[in-house]
C-alpha cells in the first residue's frame, strides 16, 4: 500500500515524501502544492532541511539572487553558490561579485563555457552573432549559458533560482518547486523558486529595508542585468525584461535556462 506523504509545516523542514513509494513527479507536485503559500524563508528552510549543503544557489547576482543569498546567510543555511561567467559579462558584475563574496564570506564558483565551443561559435557566426538572428542568439546562449549551467548542476539534487512569475508569461505558469527538465534532461533535478510570487516592488522594498548589496547597474536604469551586449537600461513602458535582447520581439524572451529552446 502506498504511504501518505507527511504534510508537515513547510517552515520546519519536516515535509517528507517517501520517494521510493510515490512517483517522483507527483512527489514534487505535492511539495509545490504544500509550499505555494509559504514565505521565501519557509521555502528555503524546507529546501535546506531536505538537501542541506548540496542545495545550490545558481545566480547572476541580480536583485532576486541577492535576496536568496542574504536570506540563506541570515537563516544560517549554508548553500553552494555558482554563477556563469559567460565571457561577455559587464565589468560591473565582476566588481559586484567580489563585493558580495567578501560581504557574506561565501565562495562563488564561476563556471565558464567550453573554449572549443565558443571558438567554433565565433568562427561560424562572428563575435556578435546574437544581433543577426534569434537562432544565432539562442546558439550563443546555449554555448555560453545552458551547457555550462548543465555542467554546474550535474551532481546537484536541487537548485535555487530567483525567478518571479510576473517577469514573463513563460514564468507565470511555474511552481515554487518543479522538476527541472530544461537544465538536465537525464536524472532528477529539482528547481526551487522561493520568490516566485513576489513582485518587483517587494524585491526592492526588501533590499532597501534589509540593506542587501545590489548590482550597481540598477542605479543606471537597468531592471535586468545579463551579458553586456545583450542588456541595456529599461525604457518607459517596457516590461521588467524589456532591456534584454531588445531588438527581438517583446514576448517570450528566454535564454534557455528556464524554458526549452532549440539547440
Ligand atoms: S545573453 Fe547575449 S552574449 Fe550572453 S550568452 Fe546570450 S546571446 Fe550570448
Amino acid at each position: 500500500m502506498q504511504q501518505e506523504p507527511n504534510h508537515g509545516d513547510p517552515g520546519s523542514g519536516v515535509l517528507e515524501f517517501p520517494d521510493q513509494a510515490v512517483d517522483g513527479d507527483l512527489c514534487v507536485l505535492g511539495w509545490a502544492i504544500e509550499l505555494e503559500l509559504a514565505t521565501p524563508e519557509q521555502v528555503l528552510r524546507w529546501a535546506h532541511g531536505r538537501w542541506g549543503r548540496e542545495l545550490t544557489l545558481a545566480t547572476s547576482f541580480q536583485a532576486e539572487g541577492m535576496i536568496l543569498l542574504h536570506m540563506c546567510h541570515e537563516l544560517g543555511l549554508p548553500v553552494r553558490v555558482v554563477t556563469l561567467d559567460t565571457g561577455r559579462l559587464p565589468e560591473e558584475t565582476f566588481r559586484h561579485i567580489e563585493h558580495v563574496r567578501l560581504h557574506y564570506g561565501v565562495e562563488v564558483e564561476m563556471v565558464a563555457p567550453r573554449a572549443s565551443e565558443v571558438a567554433r561559435l565565433v568562427r561560424r557566426g562572428g563575435p556578435n552573432l546574437f544581433y543577426a538572428s534569434v537562432v544565432g542568439r539562442q546558439r550563443c546562449c546555449n554555448v555560453r549559458k545552458v551547457e555550462p549551467m548543465g555542467r554546474a548542476l550535474a551532481r546537484t539534487p536541487a537548485w535555487l533560482s530567483g525567478l518571479r512569475r510576473d517577469q514573463t508569461p513563460t514564468r507565470d505558469v511555474l511552481n515554487k518547486v518543479e522538476v527541472d527538465r530544461v537544465t538536465r534532461t537525464k536524472g532528477r533535478l529539482v528547481k526551487v523558486c522561493p520568490l516566485l510570487d513576489w513582485t518587483e516592488d517587494q524585491v526592492w522594498a526588501y533590499i532597501h529595508e534589509q540593506g542587501v548589496p545590489y548590482h550597481p547597474l540598477y542605479d543606471r536604469g537597468y531592471r535586468t542585468i545579463g551579458c553586456a551586449p545583450c542588456t541595456r537600461p529599461s525604457r518607459p513602458g517596457e516590461g521588467a525584461r524589456g532591456g534584454r535582447w531588445w531588438w527581438e520581439s517583446q514576448t517570450g524572451k528566454e535564454c534557455g535556462l528556464h524554458v526549452l529552446q532549440p539547440r
